[in-house]
């Protein structure tokens, strides 16, 4: 099963409004240009939503320089303060903390060195890391070589892969991540495809209550058509 090219106009269309837009607090190009910074971001951003992940980026950003030097000598309790609005905070500002005392031990405070591996050491190198794991790994992973390579799998895209009949309900990440990579057309522009969809995985195929019967996806998806076929 693939995605329809001719729906990505359709998919654009309906949710274009959804792209983060810079601001004068939060520049995403300069998050995501530091491999630092977008670990952290990425950290922060683990089991909540966006606006709670930009309030607590923006918070930490206020207070400290966001390098592993300044981090790995916080105090806990104060970053967890510091980080409230992206709920878990206490959990996140170990994390952090953990993190970034290991890249000053490991790389010298410089997480670009890891770049001098080759590619498919990488990723292995990450996930050294005490506190990262999979898809945290494969966000840092896909912002240096694109989805098209390190697709990234969180609990939006395993919903919409399982509930579209792409993967079994028991498949891993690994399983998750190749069907996807085979179902979405990523050689147009990986990054805006794989934007686009997971908007469409967050907000229509959402968690409670998907929006099927509104979904540019309903005429192949598994979960809709177990739900409206009327058995014979
Ligand atoms: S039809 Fe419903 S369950 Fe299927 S992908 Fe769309 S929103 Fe999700």
């Amino acid at each position: 099963m693939k995605f329809p090219k001719e729906l990505i106009k359709e998919l654009e269309k309906r949710y274009y409004k959804y792209l983060w837009k810079d601001n004068e607090e939060l520049n995403y190009k300069e998050i995501s240009s530091d491999l630092f910074k977008h670990l952290i971001f990425t950290i922060l951003s683990q089991n909540t939503s966006s606006i709670n992940t930009r309030r607590a980026y923006i918070s930490l950003k206020k207070h400290y320089s966001i390098d592993p030097f300044t981090l790995s000598k916080l105090d806990p309790k104060e970053l967890s303060e510091i980080i409230k609005p992206g709920g878990l905070h206490n959990i996140k500002a170990n994390r952090i903390i953990k993190v970034s005392k290991f890249i000053v031990e490991n790389y010298g405070g410089d997480l670009r060195k890891i770049l001098s591996y080759p590619k498919e050491e990488i990723r292995k190198k990450l996930l050294e890391i005490d506190g990262i794991g999979e898809k945290t790994a494969d966000v840092i992973m896909s912002s240096l070589f694109g989805q098209k390579e390190y697709f990234v799998v969180d609990t939006h895209m395993k919903r919409i892969a399982k509930r579209l009949g792409l993967v079994s309900e028991k498949a891993n990440y690994s399983e998750i991540q190749k069907a996807l990579k085979e179902f979405l057309p990523l050689e147009e522009d990986d990054e805006k495809i794989w934007l686009l969809f997971w908007f469409l995985a967050k907000y229509t195929c959402n968690a409670k209550k998907p929006k099927c019967k509104e979904c540019i996806l309903n005429n192949m998806c598994k979960y809709y058509k177990g739900k409206t076929i009327v058995p014979s």
